[in-house]
């Protein structure tokens, strides 16, 4: 087993903060090593059922970025800031991020990325330790990888598809690292 799977294993029967008592499946996150990173924000309700990240809506909207990005999707890493679904989707607790962010710093290790691409408000938070307006495009460096941040893709479901292109232009960056 290497390093990724024992995550995964560890993630999938973790009871380290509340979220553990809703899931039906924590999702660890899923991909290969050495390309980029894509962090999101917590798993949603297709996700909790699968087990996998982003395979509901925003995940269609996020495939469709990296299509459009040419990017594929079996050469990315996909996970998220907490593994387990919040209740009724809200916002994850700054206490529930902090209880997860040690396996999301073990995957950061683990998968080696050349780019990290933050997905959204509460992943840039949960990286920069910044509240607040999120900042886009390159933000700084992480383990030797260069950190992005873009709009959550769950923004071009609500009545926001142009945003979907700001979400392209900023991957197509993040890939070229
Ligand atoms: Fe454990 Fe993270 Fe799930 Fe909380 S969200 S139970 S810390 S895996």
């Amino acid at each position: 087993m290497n390093e990724l799977e024992a995550i995964a294993k560890e993630v999938r029967g973790c009871t380290r903060c509340p979220l553990a008592k809703g899931r039906k499946n924590a999702v660890p996150g899923e991909g290969v090593r050495g390309g980029l990173m894509l962090v999101g924000e917590a798993p949603g309700r297709s996700e909790d059922e699968q087990g996998r990240p982003f395979v509901g809506p925003a995940g269609k909207k996020l495939d469709e970025a990296l299509r459009k990005a040419g990017v594929e999707r079996r050469e990315v890493f996909i996970t998220s800031v907490v593994k387990c679904r919040p209740p009724g989707n809200r916002e994850p607790k700054p206490e529930e991020v902090a209880a997860c962010r040690g396996y999301l710093e073990r995957q950061v290790e683990a998968v080696g990325p050349k780019a990290i691409v933050l997905l959204g408000r509460v992943a840039y938070s949960a990286f920069t330790g910044k509240k607040g307006r999120m900042k886009r495009g390159l933000i700084g460096e992480l383990g030797g990888a260069k950190l992005y941040a873009t709009y959550h893709p769950a923004v071009a479901l609500h009545g926001r598809p142009s945003w979907l292109k700001v979400i392209v232009e900023d991957i197509k960056v993040a890939a070229k690292s």
